[in-house]
Protein backbone atom coordinates (compact mmCIF):
# COMPACT_ATOMS: atom_id res chain seq x y z
CA UNK A 1 0.00 0.00 0.00
CA UNK A 2 1.58 3.84 -1.02
CA UNK A 3 1.55 6.01 1.76
CA UNK A 4 0.91 9.20 -0.10
CA UNK A 5 -0.16 12.10 1.10
CA UNK A 6 0.07 16.26 1.48
CA UNK A 7 2.66 17.94 3.49
CA UNK A 8 2.80 21.36 4.30
CA UNK A 9 5.88 23.20 2.86
CA UNK A 10 6.02 25.01 5.83
CA UNK A 11 5.61 23.12 9.25
CA UNK A 12 5.48 19.80 7.83
CA UNK A 13 1.94 18.88 8.90
CA UNK A 14 0.90 15.85 6.76
CA UNK A 15 -3.01 15.48 5.43
CA UNK A 16 -4.70 12.58 3.24
CA UNK A 17 -4.79 13.32 -0.18
CA UNK A 18 -8.55 13.56 -0.58
CA UNK A 19 -8.49 16.34 2.01
CA UNK A 20 -10.05 20.03 0.12
CA UNK A 21 -7.17 21.92 1.07
CA UNK A 22 -5.07 24.49 -0.39
CA UNK A 23 -2.95 25.80 2.76
CA UNK A 24 -2.20 24.38 5.62
CA UNK A 25 -4.51 25.30 8.41
CA UNK A 26 -2.22 25.53 11.26
CA UNK A 27 0.42 27.70 9.26
CA UNK A 28 -1.15 29.05 5.98
CA UNK A 29 1.93 27.68 3.91
CA UNK A 30 1.05 25.96 0.49
CA UNK A 31 1.03 22.06 0.66
CA UNK A 32 2.97 19.48 -1.79
CA UNK A 33 2.30 16.00 -2.77
CA UNK A 34 4.55 13.62 -1.45
CA UNK A 35 5.82 10.75 -3.46
CA UNK A 36 6.64 7.72 -1.26
CA UNK A 37 10.32 6.91 -2.95
CA UNK A 38 11.86 4.34 -0.44
CA UNK A 39 8.75 2.16 -1.58
CA UNK A 40 9.58 2.45 -5.25
CA UNK A 41 11.75 -0.18 -6.93
CA UNK A 42 13.69 2.18 -9.59
CA UNK A 43 14.61 -0.98 -12.11
CA UNK A 44 10.65 -1.55 -12.32
CA UNK A 45 9.86 2.11 -12.83
CA UNK A 46 12.53 2.30 -16.01
CA UNK A 47 11.30 -0.85 -17.00
CA UNK A 48 7.30 0.79 -17.06
CA UNK A 49 8.52 4.35 -18.22
CA UNK A 50 10.06 2.73 -21.29
CA UNK A 51 6.97 0.72 -22.56
CA UNK A 52 4.81 3.90 -22.94
CA UNK A 53 5.02 6.97 -24.79
CA UNK A 54 6.88 10.27 -23.63
CA UNK A 55 4.29 12.40 -22.22
CA UNK A 56 2.67 13.24 -18.88
CA UNK A 57 1.09 9.48 -18.10
CA UNK A 58 4.05 7.86 -18.81
CA UNK A 59 5.46 8.63 -15.09
CA UNK A 60 1.79 7.64 -13.62
CA UNK A 61 3.66 6.25 -10.78
CA UNK A 62 5.28 8.88 -9.47
CA UNK A 63 1.63 11.16 -9.68
CA UNK A 64 -1.04 11.13 -7.36
CA UNK A 65 -3.21 8.10 -7.85
CA UNK A 66 -6.71 8.53 -9.45
CA UNK A 67 -9.49 5.86 -8.59
CA UNK A 68 -11.21 4.01 -11.20
CA UNK A 69 -11.33 5.06 -14.67
CA UNK A 70 -8.76 6.25 -16.94
CA UNK A 71 -7.54 9.84 -16.39
CA UNK A 72 -8.86 12.80 -18.06
CA UNK A 73 -6.18 12.80 -20.92
CA UNK A 74 -5.50 14.50 -24.37
CA UNK A 75 -2.25 13.15 -24.72
CA UNK A 76 -0.54 15.97 -22.97
CA UNK A 77 3.07 16.27 -22.73
CA UNK A 78 5.72 14.63 -25.02
CA UNK A 79 6.87 17.65 -25.86
CA UNK A 80 9.87 18.18 -28.68
CA UNK A 81 13.56 19.10 -27.08
CA UNK A 82 14.37 21.27 -29.60
CA UNK A 83 18.58 21.52 -30.21
CA UNK A 84 19.31 25.11 -30.75
CA UNK A 85 22.54 24.84 -33.55
CA UNK A 86 22.32 28.61 -34.79
CA UNK A 87 21.09 30.46 -31.80
CA UNK A 88 23.53 28.17 -29.95
CA UNK A 89 26.52 28.98 -32.02
CA UNK A 90 25.78 32.80 -32.12
CA UNK A 91 26.36 32.64 -28.24
CA UNK A 92 29.36 30.19 -28.91
CA UNK A 93 27.54 27.35 -26.73
CA UNK A 94 27.96 23.63 -26.94
CA UNK A 95 25.07 22.48 -26.39
CA UNK A 96 21.81 24.52 -26.12
CA UNK A 97 18.53 23.19 -26.26
CA UNK A 98 14.79 24.52 -26.02
CA UNK A 99 11.79 22.20 -24.22
CA UNK A 100 9.02 23.77 -26.21
CA UNK A 101 6.20 23.26 -23.96
CA UNK A 102 4.00 25.16 -26.16
CA UNK A 103 3.45 21.67 -28.40
CA UNK A 104 1.10 20.86 -25.80
CA UNK A 105 -2.89 20.69 -26.40
CA UNK A 106 -3.75 24.15 -25.73
CA UNK A 107 -0.24 25.65 -26.63
CA UNK A 108 1.00 25.65 -23.13
CA UNK A 109 2.64 23.63 -20.17
CA UNK A 110 -0.50 24.29 -18.17
CA UNK A 111 -1.79 21.20 -19.54
CA UNK A 112 0.25 18.97 -17.62
CA UNK A 113 -0.62 19.90 -14.19
CA UNK A 114 -4.29 20.58 -15.67
CA UNK A 115 -4.78 16.47 -16.41
CA UNK A 116 -3.84 15.71 -13.09
CA UNK A 117 -5.88 18.48 -11.49
CA UNK A 118 -9.00 17.72 -13.28
CA UNK A 119 -8.97 14.09 -12.99
CA UNK A 120 -8.29 14.83 -9.12
CA UNK A 121 -11.52 17.01 -9.55
CA UNK A 122 -13.42 14.00 -10.94
CA UNK A 123 -12.41 11.59 -8.38
CA UNK A 124 -13.57 14.66 -5.36
CA UNK A 125 -16.78 14.58 -6.96
CA UNK A 126 -16.36 18.68 -7.70
CA UNK A 127 -19.57 20.29 -8.74
CA UNK A 128 -17.34 23.37 -10.61
CA UNK A 129 -13.91 24.38 -10.78
CA UNK A 130 -12.60 27.72 -11.08
CA UNK A 131 -9.47 29.56 -11.56
CA UNK A 132 -7.76 32.87 -11.81
CA UNK A 133 -5.81 33.44 -15.11
CA UNK A 134 -3.13 35.55 -16.97
CA UNK A 135 -4.72 33.49 -19.85
CA UNK A 136 -2.94 30.18 -20.09
CA UNK A 137 -4.71 28.14 -17.03
CA UNK A 138 -8.30 29.17 -18.35
CA UNK A 139 -7.85 27.95 -21.40
CA UNK A 140 -6.02 25.03 -20.32
CA UNK A 141 -8.56 24.31 -17.36
CA UNK A 142 -11.95 25.24 -19.91
CA UNK A 143 -10.66 22.21 -22.27
CA UNK A 144 -10.69 19.51 -19.57
CA UNK A 145 -13.43 20.79 -17.66
CA UNK A 146 -14.91 20.27 -21.20
CA UNK A 147 -13.98 16.54 -21.45
CA UNK A 148 -14.54 15.99 -17.55
CA UNK A 149 -18.21 17.33 -18.19
CA UNK A 150 -17.55 19.62 -14.88
CA UNK A 151 -18.77 23.22 -14.89
CA UNK A 152 -16.21 26.11 -15.33
CA UNK A 153 -15.53 29.36 -13.71
CA UNK A 154 -12.37 31.60 -15.12
CA UNK A 155 -11.67 34.85 -14.04
CA UNK A 156 -9.14 36.86 -16.15
CA UNK A 157 -7.80 40.47 -15.03
CA UNK A 158 -9.82 42.89 -17.36
CA UNK A 159 -7.66 44.00 -20.03
CA UNK A 160 -4.72 42.68 -19.64
CA UNK A 161 -5.15 38.84 -21.51
CA UNK A 162 -3.60 38.11 -24.86
CA UNK A 163 -6.46 37.24 -27.34
CA UNK A 164 -5.48 33.79 -28.02
CA UNK A 165 -6.54 32.63 -24.79
CA UNK A 166 -9.34 34.45 -24.10
CA UNK A 167 -10.69 33.34 -27.38
CA UNK A 168 -9.89 29.41 -25.91
CA UNK A 169 -11.62 29.55 -22.77
CA UNK A 170 -14.38 31.21 -24.53
CA UNK A 171 -14.87 28.29 -27.31
CA UNK A 172 -14.17 25.43 -24.72
CA UNK A 173 -17.47 26.72 -22.49
CA UNK A 174 -16.12 28.20 -19.93
CA UNK A 175 -18.30 30.99 -17.80
CA UNK A 176 -16.02 33.81 -18.01
CA UNK A 177 -15.39 36.22 -15.89
CA UNK A 178 -13.73 39.37 -16.50
CA UNK A 179 -12.26 41.29 -12.99
CA UNK A 180 -11.98 45.17 -12.88
CA UNK A 181 -8.21 44.60 -11.60
CA UNK A 182 -5.18 42.71 -11.72
CA UNK A 183 -4.21 38.53 -12.18
CA UNK A 184 -3.38 39.28 -8.06
CA UNK A 185 -6.87 40.61 -7.19
CA UNK A 186 -8.57 37.63 -9.50
CA UNK A 187 -6.58 35.30 -7.34
CA UNK A 188 -7.58 36.44 -4.24
CA UNK A 189 -10.87 36.15 -5.99
CA UNK A 190 -11.17 33.11 -6.86
CA UNK A 191 -9.85 31.41 -2.73
CA UNK A 192 -12.61 33.58 -1.19
CA UNK A 193 -15.03 32.20 -3.75
CA UNK A 194 -13.68 28.55 -3.10
CA UNK A 195 -14.41 29.26 0.99
CA UNK A 196 -17.66 30.81 0.42
CA UNK A 197 -18.94 28.90 -2.83
CA UNK A 198 -17.30 25.48 -2.46
CA UNK A 199 -16.01 25.87 -5.82
CA UNK A 200 -13.34 23.59 -6.36
CA UNK A 201 -9.84 25.89 -7.52
CA UNK A 202 -7.01 24.74 -9.73
CA UNK A 203 -4.51 27.75 -9.93
CA UNK A 204 -1.31 26.23 -8.82
CA UNK A 205 -1.89 26.91 -5.53
CA UNK A 206 -3.52 23.38 -6.03
CA UNK A 207 -1.25 20.71 -4.53
CA UNK A 208 -1.88 17.89 -7.72
CA UNK A 209 -1.28 20.53 -10.86
CA UNK A 210 2.56 20.78 -9.97
CA UNK A 211 2.80 17.15 -10.22
CA UNK A 212 1.82 16.90 -13.77
CA UNK A 213 3.88 19.99 -14.21
CA UNK A 214 7.09 18.04 -12.71
CA UNK A 215 7.31 15.34 -16.01
CA UNK A 216 8.66 17.98 -17.99
CA UNK A 217 11.96 17.43 -16.21
CA UNK A 218 11.47 13.49 -15.89
CA UNK A 219 11.01 13.98 -19.82
CA UNK A 220 14.07 16.01 -20.36
CA UNK A 221 15.86 13.48 -18.43
CA UNK A 222 14.51 10.62 -20.68
CA UNK A 223 15.12 13.06 -23.82
CA UNK A 224 18.66 13.44 -23.34
CA UNK A 225 19.84 10.24 -21.75
CA UNK A 226 21.21 12.83 -18.32
CA UNK A 227 19.82 15.70 -16.71
CA UNK A 228 21.16 19.20 -18.29
CA UNK A 229 23.65 21.48 -16.06
CA UNK A 230 20.82 24.43 -16.39
CA UNK A 231 17.68 24.53 -16.85
CA UNK A 232 16.23 28.56 -17.52
CA UNK A 233 12.85 29.04 -17.25
CA UNK A 234 10.36 32.14 -16.92
CA UNK A 235 8.69 32.48 -13.44
CA UNK A 236 5.45 33.97 -12.84
CA UNK A 237 3.33 32.87 -9.50
CA UNK A 238 6.52 30.57 -9.38
CA UNK A 239 4.63 27.10 -9.72
CA UNK A 240 6.48 25.34 -12.62
CA UNK A 241 10.31 25.71 -11.92
CA UNK A 242 9.34 24.58 -8.71
CA UNK A 243 7.52 21.74 -10.46
CA UNK A 244 10.70 21.24 -12.18
CA UNK A 245 13.04 21.10 -9.52
CA UNK A 246 10.78 17.92 -7.83
CA UNK A 247 10.57 16.37 -10.84
CA UNK A 248 14.50 16.72 -10.98
CA UNK A 249 15.11 15.73 -7.26
CA UNK A 250 12.66 12.93 -7.57
CA UNK A 251 14.71 11.39 -10.35
CA UNK A 252 18.03 11.73 -8.80
CA UNK A 253 16.74 10.03 -5.60
CA UNK A 254 15.03 7.07 -7.83
CA UNK A 255 18.71 6.78 -9.07
CA UNK A 256 17.04 7.59 -12.63
CA UNK A 257 19.57 10.60 -13.06
CA UNK A 258 23.17 11.26 -11.81
CA UNK A 259 22.52 14.72 -10.76
CA UNK A 260 19.83 17.83 -10.85
CA UNK A 261 20.82 20.69 -13.39
CA UNK A 262 20.74 24.62 -11.51
CA UNK A 263 17.88 26.09 -12.13
CA UNK A 264 17.28 29.36 -13.57
CA UNK A 265 14.38 31.60 -12.76
CA UNK A 266 13.98 34.51 -15.04
CA UNK A 267 11.38 37.52 -14.83
CA UNK A 268 10.21 40.45 -16.64
CA UNK A 269 11.90 43.58 -15.17
CA UNK A 270 8.13 45.46 -14.33
CA UNK A 271 7.07 42.31 -12.32
CA UNK A 272 10.30 40.80 -10.25
CA UNK A 273 9.71 40.20 -6.66
CA UNK A 274 11.40 37.12 -7.08
CA UNK A 275 14.53 38.53 -9.10
CA UNK A 276 14.50 41.61 -6.50
CA UNK A 277 14.41 39.21 -3.62
CA UNK A 278 17.29 36.92 -4.78
CA UNK A 279 19.37 40.48 -5.22
CA UNK A 280 18.85 41.25 -1.92
CA UNK A 281 19.74 38.16 -0.86
CA UNK A 282 16.18 37.84 0.78
CA UNK A 283 14.21 35.25 2.61
CA UNK A 284 10.93 36.45 0.95
CA UNK A 285 9.42 38.44 -1.26
CA UNK A 286 8.32 42.04 -1.40
CA UNK A 287 5.40 42.09 -3.89
CA UNK A 288 5.26 44.41 -6.92
CA UNK A 289 1.55 46.57 -6.00
CA UNK A 290 1.43 47.28 -10.27
CA UNK A 291 3.28 44.22 -12.52
CA UNK A 292 3.51 45.74 -15.75
CA UNK A 293 5.52 44.01 -18.57
CA UNK A 294 4.59 42.56 -22.08
CA UNK A 295 4.92 39.15 -21.15
CA UNK A 296 1.46 39.19 -20.09
CA UNK A 297 1.88 35.27 -18.20
CA UNK A 298 4.23 36.32 -15.85
CA UNK A 299 2.77 39.84 -15.49
CA UNK A 300 2.10 38.88 -11.21
CA UNK A 301 3.24 41.22 -8.45
CA UNK A 302 2.46 38.61 -5.37
CA UNK A 303 3.68 35.23 -6.87
CA UNK A 304 1.48 32.66 -4.77
CA UNK A 305 4.05 30.07 -4.83
CA UNK A 306 7.29 32.30 -3.86
CA UNK A 307 8.47 30.45 -0.88
CA UNK A 308 8.67 26.78 -3.22
CA UNK A 309 10.20 29.04 -6.12
CA UNK A 310 12.81 30.36 -3.46
CA UNK A 311 13.42 26.89 -2.29
CA UNK A 312 13.75 25.52 -5.76
CA UNK A 313 16.03 28.05 -6.92
CA UNK A 314 18.28 28.25 -4.42
CA UNK A 315 18.33 24.45 -3.68
CA UNK A 316 19.32 24.44 -7.16
CA UNK A 317 22.60 26.04 -6.75
CA UNK A 318 20.73 28.43 -9.41
CA UNK A 319 19.71 32.47 -9.45
CA UNK A 320 16.53 34.50 -10.20
CA UNK A 321 17.46 37.72 -12.43
CA UNK A 322 15.37 40.25 -14.38
CA UNK A 323 14.94 41.11 -18.03
CA UNK A 324 13.95 43.88 -20.10
CA UNK A 325 10.21 43.24 -22.22
CA UNK A 326 13.09 44.49 -24.94
CA UNK A 327 15.37 41.31 -24.12
CA UNK A 328 12.10 39.73 -24.36
CA UNK A 329 10.84 40.79 -27.71
CA UNK A 330 14.64 40.36 -29.42
CA UNK A 331 14.77 36.54 -27.91
CA UNK A 332 11.42 36.04 -29.00
CA UNK A 333 11.94 37.05 -32.70
CA UNK A 334 15.42 35.30 -32.38
CA UNK A 335 13.77 32.04 -31.60
CA UNK A 336 11.45 32.43 -34.50
CA UNK A 337 14.10 33.42 -37.51
CA UNK A 338 16.70 31.27 -36.22
CA UNK A 339 15.34 28.23 -34.48
CA UNK A 340 11.64 28.37 -36.72
CA UNK A 341 9.99 27.78 -33.20
CA UNK A 342 6.71 30.81 -32.57
CA UNK A 343 6.83 31.36 -28.31
CA UNK A 344 4.69 33.54 -26.54
CA UNK A 345 6.76 36.44 -24.80
CA UNK A 346 7.06 34.60 -21.88
CA UNK A 347 7.87 31.93 -23.24
CA UNK A 348 10.95 33.84 -24.52
CA UNK A 349 11.97 35.19 -21.58
CA UNK A 350 14.38 32.53 -20.73
CA UNK A 351 16.34 33.01 -23.22
CA UNK A 352 16.62 36.80 -22.87
CA UNK A 353 18.04 35.21 -19.29
CA UNK A 354 20.49 33.10 -20.69
CA UNK A 355 22.00 35.83 -22.75
CA UNK A 356 22.42 37.71 -19.66
CA UNK A 357 23.87 34.34 -17.64
CA UNK A 358 26.12 33.30 -20.41
CA UNK A 359 27.80 37.27 -20.37
CA UNK A 360 27.96 37.18 -16.83
CA UNK A 361 29.71 33.59 -16.52
CA UNK A 362 27.01 31.94 -14.58
CA UNK A 363 26.45 29.75 -17.59
CA UNK A 364 29.08 28.19 -19.02
CA UNK A 365 29.66 27.90 -22.64
CA UNK A 366 30.59 24.42 -22.22
CA UNK A 367 27.35 23.56 -20.18
CA UNK A 368 24.85 21.41 -21.66
CA UNK A 369 21.93 24.32 -21.02
CA UNK A 370 17.63 23.92 -21.56
CA UNK A 371 15.82 26.79 -21.96
CA UNK A 372 12.05 26.17 -21.59
CA UNK A 373 9.45 27.74 -24.02
CA UNK A 374 6.47 27.62 -21.80
CA UNK A 375 3.75 28.86 -24.76
CA UNK A 376 2.84 28.95 -28.05
CA UNK A 377 3.24 32.44 -29.96
CA UNK A 378 -0.19 32.28 -31.95
CA UNK A 379 -1.42 32.54 -28.37
CA UNK A 380 -0.83 36.27 -28.64
CA UNK A 381 -1.30 37.55 -32.45
CA UNK A 382 -1.84 41.16 -31.63
CA UNK A 383 1.73 41.33 -29.76
CA UNK A 384 3.59 39.60 -32.24
CA UNK A 385 1.82 42.24 -35.39
CA UNK A 386 2.67 45.03 -32.95
CA UNK A 387 6.70 43.86 -32.40
CA UNK A 388 6.91 42.97 -36.38
CA UNK A 389 7.38 45.06 -39.79
CA UNK A 390 3.74 45.73 -41.15
CA UNK A 391 2.64 43.50 -44.58
CA UNK A 392 3.63 45.97 -47.71
CA UNK A 393 0.66 46.83 -50.02
CA UNK A 394 1.33 46.43 -53.48
CA UNK A 395 -1.12 45.92 -56.71
CA UNK A 396 -1.59 42.40 -58.16
CA UNK A 397 1.57 43.04 -61.04
CA UNK A 398 4.82 42.14 -61.30
CA UNK A 399 5.95 45.85 -61.76
CA UNK A 400 4.71 46.73 -58.84
CA UNK A 401 6.30 43.82 -56.60
CA UNK A 402 9.53 44.18 -57.99
CA UNK A 403 9.29 47.96 -57.04
CA UNK A 404 8.41 47.03 -53.72
CA UNK A 405 11.05 44.40 -53.23
CA UNK A 406 14.37 46.50 -53.73
C1 LIG B 1 1.85 30.20 -16.53
C2 LIG B 1 2.94 30.60 -17.44
C3 LIG B 1 4.21 30.99 -16.98
C4 LIG B 1 4.52 31.14 -15.52
O1 LIG B 1 4.55 29.94 -14.81
P1 LIG B 1 4.48 29.97 -13.21
O2 LIG B 1 4.29 28.58 -12.81
O3 LIG B 1 3.33 30.86 -12.87
O4 LIG B 1 5.77 30.57 -12.75
C5 LIG B 1 5.18 31.27 -17.90
N1 LIG B 1 4.94 31.20 -19.23
C6 LIG B 1 3.75 30.84 -19.71
C7 LIG B 1 3.55 30.80 -21.17
C8 LIG B 1 2.71 30.53 -18.84
O5 LIG B 1 1.51 30.20 -19.34
ZN1 LIG C 1 1.83 24.21 8.08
Amino acid sequence: MRSDALRCIGCRREFPEDEILYACPSCGNLLEFIVPISDLDADKLRASFDSRPLGVWRYKELLPGFKGKSPISIDEGGTPLHRCVKLGNELGLRSLYIKFDGMNPTGSFKDRGMTVGITKARDLKVKAVVCASTGNTSASLAAYAGIAGIKCIVMIPSGAIALGKLSQAMMHGATVFEVKGNFDDALELVMSSSRELGLYVLNSVNPFRPEGQKTAAYEIVDQLGEAPDSLIIPVGNGGNNAAYWKGFSEFKELGLAKKAPRIYGIQAEGAAPVAEAFRRGADKIRPVKKPETIATAIRIGNPANWLKTIRAIRGSGGDCISVTDDEIVASQKAIAKNEGLFVEPAAAASFAGLIRLVESGDVGKDERIVCVATGHGLKDPDGAIRVSSKPIKIDASIKSLRAKMG
